[in-house]
């Protein structure tokens, strides 16, 4: 079954790929650019990606008053008045919506 292992490679290559580019460049945590954090400046109008492990931020994109934010490389979102995110993560891996605030 070479289809197989082709695939696998193909697999791991894109996930390296996405790892080695979208990494921290704090700390160099791989894991940033799978499950990264988002973070609001509303006062200031930015909006960060946050690294998790180390806690770098990263100022990539625009936030509104009342929550919206446009990401730098053309994704989207909302920020919540309770301090949570969905949607597109704005990174070239969107760890499936949410997972912001925490
Ligand atoms: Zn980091």
């Amino acid at each position: 079954m070479e289809v197989l292992v082709f695939i696998g490679l193909a697999v791991a290559l894109v996930l390296g790929l996405i790892g080695f580019f979208g990494r921290c460049r704090a700390c160099g945590s791989w894991a940033h650019a799978f499950y990264p954090g988002h973070a609001a400046d509303i006062p200031h109008g930015k909006a960060s990606i946050v690294c998790k492990h180390c806690g770098d931020r990263q100022h990539k994109g625009e936030v509104s008053a009342d929550g919206p934010v446009a990401w730098m490389s053309g994704g989207s979102g909302q920020f919540h008045e309770d301090g949570s995110y969905t949607g597109d993560s704005g990174t070239f891996a969107d760890g499936g919506g949410g997972g912001g605030g925490e």
